[in-house]
């Protein structure tokens, strides 16, 4: 039996656009990393009307709203934790228009980061953020998170490479932004928004002049933190690279085993290192970088070769993630910063945390960034490891913002982190927060539970019921 929201969704939109059965609402119920609760109805709309369409229907039937892009979101922010509407941007996936001499792209929101720059490398240009999700996730749901990647260390996360959006208001009215408006910044307030003030519809990116010549190195560490001294010596130095990324030993087997890339497994840690400019600058770097390694303890450098080490020892670092299936059930990414200087620091003090909680830690992150990713590994079907990942993943977070740092560093707040927001913001802060949501969307429809508190717990993080499912 149909319920009256997703009839009325079916007269205006139709079967092909709308879908109600359970069984076809099953894959909206979900994001990377949890599970809660099916949708009332979805839609998989062909353009923007169709969404305002729906997004008047949903508000006249007072139901919520949650857009989804291709739910690899690591923080529930896709999923519907009140049932109500999933809009998937599944079937928006065009290049609407493409400016080569102006290096802009209009895109849909539904379009795969990676067939982006897939799709334009003939020109000679490409898009540069790149989060290692990349062969999958979408443009809006960058947008939504605010994407990083191993690249932004150079040339900044998504909000630096959005022009203009396009979205739907809570009222399902449609508006466009541009960085060239006078005024406020709403494409800056939209980037990053999780979904909570508008449904975009369309982005205007901004793309980049590939560069001449790249170089990829590998240098191997006796422990994680000699590399992240290494790494704070690098841009003390005043030098950027494009990419400065480090895997502990534990992550470096697991995807060496899996990838067969060409990195030293039998490091306590490696540092990938990307240099990008013309064919001096990149030798210059590389130099430059080998001698700051070298005095800060590496025990060896090596460049790839060509464009295929190159694109080997990507795809194992970007693969990293999966490839700890090979030695757990089940995983769980926490995602913080600190200040670069403190790196050596809070490695060592998540190592003494995950010891305390007895529970095996892997480490690949940004290192450029200070933006970290403890993998805490665990199987959900014990009870005390559930508990002891929740704990150990607070008291990580708790650790990074005493040492001047942050609770996400591209992941987002989504639904799992919306308690320990509390822990970095006032209370005056949030309602700030909240009347600027107020005024994109009056009646709070749009992806509710997620990054604002509940209230009932600040300061503390909930045990999510679906913790877990986070699986390798
Ligand atoms: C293996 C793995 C590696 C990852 N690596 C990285 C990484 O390096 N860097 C990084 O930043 N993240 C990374 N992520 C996390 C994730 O891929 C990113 O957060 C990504 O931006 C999510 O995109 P998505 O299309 O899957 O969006 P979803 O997960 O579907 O949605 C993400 C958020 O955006 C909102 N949203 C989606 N579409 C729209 C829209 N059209 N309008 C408004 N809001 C919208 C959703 O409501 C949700 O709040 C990784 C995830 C996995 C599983």
């Amino acid at each position: 039996m149909l319920s009256s929201f997703a009839s009325r969704l079916l007269d205006a939109l139709g079967p092909d656009v709308v879908r109600a059965a359970p069984e076809d609402l099953a894959v909206y119920a979900f994001d990377a990393y949890s599970e809660d609760k099916l949708p009332s109805a979805a839609i998989v709309p062909h353009d923007a009307r169709e969404v305002a369409i729906a997004v008047r229907i949903a508000r006249e039937c007072g139901e919520p709203i949650v857009p989804r892009g291709a739910g690899t979101g690591l923080c529930g922010g896709a999923v519907p934790s009140r049932g109500g509407l999933v809009i998937s941007f599944a079937r928006m996936n065009r290049i609407v228009e493409l400016d080569v001499r102006n290096r802009r792209a209009r895109v849909q929101p539904g379009l795969i980061n990676l067939d982006l720059s897939a799709a334009i490398a003939g020109a000679g240009i490409f898009y540069a953020p790149d989060p290692s999700s990349q062969k999958i996730s979408t443009i809006g749901g960058n947008v939504g998170t605010n994407a990083g990647g191993p690249h932004c260390l150079s040339y900044g996360t998504t909000t630096n490479h959005v022009l203009g959006i396009e979205y739907v208001d809570g009222n399902g009215a449609l508006h466009h932004t541009s960085i060239d408006d006078s005024g406020y910044d709403l494409t800056g307030l939209l980037v990053g928004s999780e979904g909570t003030l508008g449904i975009v519809t369309e982005v205007d990116v901004r793309l980049m002049k590939l560069p001449e010549a790249v170089r990829v190195c590998v240098a191997a560490f006796t422990d994680v933190e000699s590399a992240s001294e290494a790494v704070s010596a690098i841009i003390g130095a005043g030098i950027v690279p494009t990419a400065l990324e480090i895997m502990d030993a534990l992550i470096t087997r697991a995807v060496e085993a899996h990838y067969h890339a060409g990195y030293p497994e039998n490091a306590g840690a490696v540092l990938l290192v990307e240099i990008a400019g013309t064919h001096d600058d990149a030798a210059a770097g590389e130099a430059a970088l080998a001698a700051i390694a070298r005095e800060h303890g590496a025990l060896s450098w090596r460049a790839a070769r060509d464009q295929r080490e190159r694109d080997a020892l990507w795809a194992a670092r970007k693969g990293a993630a999966g490839a700890i299936g090979r030695i757990a059930p089940n995983y769980y990414i926490q995602d913080a910063c600190v200040p670069r200087t403190r790196l050596p620091e809070v490695m060592h003090a998540i190592d003494a945390i995950a010891r305390d909680h007895k529970l095996p830690v892997g480490n690949v992150f940004h290192a450029g960034d200070g933006n970290l990713h403890p993998l805490l590994i665990f199987d959900r079907r014990e009870r005390r490891q559930v508990e002891a990942v929740v704990a150990a993943g607070t008291e990580i977070l708790r650790t990074c913002i005493a040492m001047g740092g942050t609770i996400s560093g591209e992941h987002g707040i989504g639904y799992e982190k919306r308690e320990t927001l509390s822990l970095v913001f006032s209370p005056d802060d949030l309602a700030a927060m909240g009347r600027v949501r107020d005024v994109f969307d009056p009646m709070r429809a749009f992806n509710p539970d997620k990054i604002f508190p509940s209230g009932a717990m600040c300061g503390e993080v909930k045990t999510p019921a679906a913790l877990g499912t986070a699986t390798a």
